[in-house]
């Protein structure tokens, strides 16, 4: 992955069978061969369709990664997969603390910081998802809650070629919002500030082909990280499109 660039990830979620994932798969990397993306492409399938994905990738230059790891190596954790295990399989980045998980599986930024060491052990770049909810923005502490996030989340020792933060305000994700540009930008400013020089900060949260040059052409924003655009090769591809 080139410095500098932007970064365009698809966290597909809990969707794809083998017919759909593969199909999606076969399509961005046939984009990405035929073009020259003038961003870094990256594509997240559920745990079933990694190996399988990667197969169909090689060579795209498409990159790889998990939505999800485990902050042990192994052993009796049934239903996780480790971060060593993403690497086994082609990984070379992992999703942590996206808010599904936060709020659905109960993650907390203690948790988030061993699955962020975990992804640094076996040597995959960590993507950090961060964001206010809906009540947060409106008391206005939407600054303060990332930056903490921030704070318990990220493990000492952080560096660029490591970590990449996203972030995505909750009350975004899924929803068709997304906040003002002058609030990214706002967002972006606090977290820059507070980790190191030259890591990648993408946003998240309902990313479009529409909206996606706008907020690709903010001021430190560096990729996006989108899910459901991220379902149809033709709107990603859209959306990397819209870099640089
Ligand atoms: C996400 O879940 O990471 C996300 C950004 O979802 P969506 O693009 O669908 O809002």
């Amino acid at each position: 992955m080139a410095a500098g660039r932007q970064l365009i990830a698809g966290n597909w979620k809990m969707n794809g069978l083998k017919a759909d994932g593969l199909g999606l798969a076969r399509d961005i990397a046939a984009r990405a061969r035929a073009g020259t993306p003038a961003c870094d492409l990256l594509v997240c399938p559920p745990a079933t369709l990694i190996a399988a994905v990667g197969e169909v990738i090689a060579g795209s230059g498409v990159a790889l990664g998990g939505q999800n790891c485990h902050a042990a190596e192994k052993g009796a954790h049934t239903g996780d997969v480790s971060a060593e295990m993403l690497k086994d399989a082609g990984c070379g980045y992992v999703i942590v603390g996206h808010s599904e998980r936060r709020q659905n599986c109960g993650e907390t930024d203690a948790v988030v910081n061993g699955k962020v060491a975990a992804a640094w052990r076996a040597g995959l770049v960590a993507i950090l998802c961060v964001g206010e909810t809906r009540a947060e923005r409106e008391a206005g502490r939407a600054k303060d809650v990332v930056s903490g996030q921030l704070r318990g989340s990220l493990p000492e020792g952080a560096d660029s070629a490591r970590v990449v933060i996203a972030y995505e305000p909750v009350w975004a994700i899924g929803t068709g919002l997304t906040p003002t540009l002058a609030d990214i930008e706002e967002i972006h400013r606090a977290i820059r500030a507070a980790i190191p020089s030259g890591a990648r900060i993408l946003y998240g949260g309902s990313v479009n082909p529409k909206n996606a040059a706008e907020i690709l052409g903010l001021d430190g924003v560096d990729g996006a990280l989108v899910g459901g655009a991220s379902l149809k090769a033709e709107d990603f591809w859209a959306i990397a499109q819209a870099c640089g």
